[in-house]
C-alpha cells in the first residue's frame, strides 16, 4: 500500500505517519489534525487559521474581511 501524506485540516502542515488525530465528522467526512493544539484551536477556540502565524494558512498582512 502507498504511504499517503495527510495534511492537517487546521494548519495545513504535513502530518507524520502514525502521528496526528483523525476525526470523522457527523456528515461522514474525515478530517486530520496534526496535534491536540490544532484540535483545540479548531473546535474549542474556533480560531481562524489564516490569522495564526504558526499555520501554513496564515495570510501575511491579514485577511480582508467584508464588512457587514
Ligand atoms: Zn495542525
Amino acid at each position: 500500500m502507498s504511504l499517503s501524506t495527510k495534511i492537517c485540516s487546521f494548519c495545513n502542515r504535513k502530518i507524520k505517519t502514525a502521528t496526528g488525530i483523525m476525526l470523522v465528522k457527523n456528515d461522514g467526512s474525515i478530517i486530520y489534525l496534526c496535534s491536540a493544539k490544532c484540535k483545540k484551536n479548531m473546535f474549542k477556540l474556533k480560531r481562524e487559521p489564516r490569522k495564526l502565524k504558526w499555520t501554513n494558512k496564515y495570510v501575511k498582512g491579514g485577511i480582508k474581511l467584508k464588512s457587514r
